[in-house]
């Protein structure tokens, strides 16, 4: 395979439990989008959650690398990558654009939400509070997070899969309170600075993509191509998991896995020089793959 000479797609799996079906169908598209457009192609472990999973970060590399999955480069933790996410933080509080927040959740889902905004959407009670007011909320021992100062209530992006999307943009977090790299910024961060143009993942993530395209804009990004690919599903429409029986390449074995994956996109192949050849996004196909696990 010829190394491209600019610009990387990615897979990012967050070492929670080994990859199931669908997880890997996912990578396996994220590597058909960029290897067919002549892009490299880049493995981050997003590990700032699950930092001591050493052992299933270590064995979805291994499930990805069996079923066919090639990155260049040594894969990337994001556990290693602090300096990097501090560097952005900073940029954006030298202009004014974050803020400490004090709210737990509860303060959150029970405060007052303006028309239309959705649930879970910061309603911006830390936004203005006078100096007093954040002094006496640092008495009650809560550790801040801090959030962005976001001038924009949504944002719109580009998706091969689901056109122009325009989502919701709140003051998310940046930091959280315990002080690790909140997701949304340590995407966008990593994503700019491994030079990834194409993000390609599961569609449950679509509407973190304006959060996290506005956030590239701020820090001075280029935006990278999206395309949210349908998820895998069980039986009553439900995510696939753990529980709903065989899922993962241990339980399937590997050739049995792939033949599943390539049958469910349509195009049936014998491995991936082989699905390269016959992969066309356009004819992706646009509903969850339904899974009944044997
Ligand atoms: N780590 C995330 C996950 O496993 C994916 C993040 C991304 O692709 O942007 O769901």
């Amino acid at each position: 395979m010829t190394r491209p000479t600019s610009g990387a797609g990615r897979f990012a799996p967050s070492p929670s439990a080994d990859l199931h079906i669908g997880n890997l169908r996912t990578a396996v598209l994220a590597w058909l989008f960029a290897r067919s457009t002549g892009r490299g192609f880049m493995m981050r472990v997003e590990d700032l959650d699950d930092r001591t999973h050493y052992d299933v970060a270590e064995r979805q590399l291994t499930d990805l690398a069996a079923i066919g999955v090639t990155w260049d480069d040594q894969p990337q933790w994001q556990s290693r990558q602090h300096e990097r996410y501090d560097a952005a933080i900073f940029q954006l509080a030298g202009r004014g654009l974050t803020y400490e927040c004090y709210c737990s959740r509860r303060d959150i889902l029970s405060a007052p939400r303006a028309p239309h905004a959705p649930e879970g959407a910061y309603p911006g009670t830390c936004r203005e509070l006078t100096d007093s007011e954040r002094a006496a909320k640092r008495e009650g021992g809560r550790p801040p997070a801090l959030r962005l100062r976001a001038d924009t209530g949504e944002y719109t992006v580009t998706d091969l899969v689901h056109g122009s999307y325009t989502g919701v943009v709140d003051d998310f977090v940046l930091r959280r309170g315990d002080g690790v790299p909140a997701y949304n910024l340590a995407v966008v961060v990593d994503d700019a600075q491994s030079g990834i143009d194409q993000v390609v993942r599961g569609d449950d993530l679509l509407s973190s993509s304006p959060r996290q395209a506005y956030l590239a804009d701020l820090l001075g990004y280029p935006q990278p191509v999206y395309a949210h690919v349908p998820l895998v599903v069980n039986a009553e429409g439900k995510r696939l998991a753990k529980r709903d029986g065989a899922v993962t390449l241990a339980e399937l074995g590997v050739s049995p896995a792939f033949a599943l994956i390539t049958e469910s996109l349509g195009w049936p192949a014998a491995d991936m020089t082989e699905l390269l050849a016959l992969f066309n996004p356009d004819q992706l196909p646009p509903e969850p793959w339904v899974y009944q696990p044997v």
